[in-house]
């Protein structure tokens, strides 16, 4: 996929380098001069004295602070892709990555229960023509999808339906094409009307990325999974037994700032009618931070994953509300890492386990448990590979 190939789709021509989407920028530090310079880089694509592109920790934010729909962020990938082209990967890199074995995703341990969701999200045919795209994050805490909720939202899929999103963050550009290619064959007979999100990235990558930059064609409806179910709860389906007196401050995902103001309000506007009350960190919404897993995805670094983490983390338990909510199902994975560096701070919680306990379900909790493998497999995979001089192509 070459640039020339995107630049009527990315709107090329319309960036007026006036520096609004970098001045904005929560982790560059960047006076309106200097962001005005940085993009005069980034559209000639100089990697060799950008500060953006050795730095830039890819939280996506910059896409929602462009008034011109001019993709800052994606003129970012573009210099990846072609750094990427150039030297390829390290292999400390390789452990993030969905496709390699192992991964962190993949190499966590299941139990008995979680290994029979998972087969049984695998069937060869959608259990319905309306079904709950799974994607790597809830694969790993299959357990968040037990319930009445997915007797009616029957989950489908499995690990090797990836999304993309990684290689995609990490501007690898020709991979990202491969996979919507891949998911375009998969589901262009399965005969599905619907398929529903449960990850924002997941949503924004079948609904934006891949059919709009990269030519993915998906014959159903894409629908996040927080209006698919205030749809039910107006037709009835399910019926709130018991208002919830919780307090939460909210984390936004990368994902959910581009997708705009109005996403996230909705997630807000769900909890509201479970009876949350909601709290928000100093800066928020398109100007909140970035859950840490972006950070690791330009210098592939497990340490600027971690100091963009444990930024979030502090940030969001210094704010108001007793529990975090976050409604990407990746950050919520990812903050838990970073919760066990200080375990009594708050607990971390998906919506839908607010939502099913509202119903009157009881949740099985493993985003701690999972977290804590995922360190640990970080731990002994990725950091050891900082010594391998190799590199590798996706
Ligand atoms: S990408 Fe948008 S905000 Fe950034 S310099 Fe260009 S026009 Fe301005
Ligand atoms: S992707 Fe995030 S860190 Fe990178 S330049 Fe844009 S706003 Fe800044």
């Amino acid at each position: 996929m070459e640039m020339e190939n995107l630049r009527s789709v990315l709107d090329w021509d319309n960036c007026k380098e006036c520096g609004e989407c970098l001045v904005n920028c929560r982790y560059m530090n960047l006076s309106r001069q200097d962001a005005i310079d940085e993009i005069k880089k980034i559209n000639k694509r100089d990697l060799a004295s950008s500060k953006v592109l050795k730095k830039c920790i890819s939280c996506y934010a910059c896409d929602a602070f462009c008034p011109n729909g001019a993709h800052p962020y994606e003129r970012i990938h573009y210099n990846w892709d072609y750094r990427y082209k150039i030297k390829g990967l390290p292999m400390r890199a390789s452990y993030l990555m969905p496709s390699r074995q192992p991964n962190f995703r993949e190499n966590l341990p299941f139990s008995p229960k979680e290994k029979a969701l998972h087969k049984k999200w695998a069937s060869d045919v959608p259990p319905a023509k309306v079904v709950l795209y799974p994607g790597c994050n809830l694969l790993s805490m299959p357990r968040l999808a037990e319930g009445a909720i997915f007797e009616r939202l029957p989950v489908w899929g499995r690990w090797d339906l990836c999304c993309g999103e990684m290689y995609f963050r990490m501007g690898l550009l020709e991979p990202t094409a491969r996979i919507a290619e891949k998911l375009t064959e998969f589901y262009k007979d399965k005969n599905l009307d619907e398929m529903v999100f449960i990850c924002p990235a997941g949503y924004n990558m079948f609904t934006n990325v891949l059919p709009k930059q990269f030519g993915a064609k998906f014959p159903f409806k894409t629908t996040f999974f927080t209006d698919w179910f205030l749809n039910e709860l107006d037709k009835g389906t399910f019926t709130i037994k018991h208002k919830l007196n919780k307090s939460v401050v909210m984390h936004d995902s990368c994902h959910a700032r581009v997708l705009g103001d109005e996403f996230m309000d909705k997630q807000r506007i769900l909890l509201k009618q479970l009876g949350v009350t909601i709290h928000e960190t100093p800066k928020n919404k398109k100007h909140g931070l970035c859950c840490g897993v972006a950070a690791g995805t330009n210098r592939y670094s497990v340490f600027d994953l971690s100091i963009a983490g444990i930024k979030e983390i502090f940030t969001l338990d210094r704010a108001s509300g007793d529990d975090i909510v976050a409604y990407c199902t990746g950050c919520l994975l990812t903050l838990s890492c970073f919760r066990l560096l200080n375990p009594f701070g708050k607990r971390l919680v998906h919506p839908l386990e607010y939502v099913r306990e509202a119903i009157g379900e009881k949740v099985t909790r493993t985003n701690q448990k999972k977290a804590f493998w995922a360190l640990l497999g970080i731990m002994t995979h990725a950091l050891p590979a900082y010594l391998n001089p190799k590199r590798f192509y996706v």
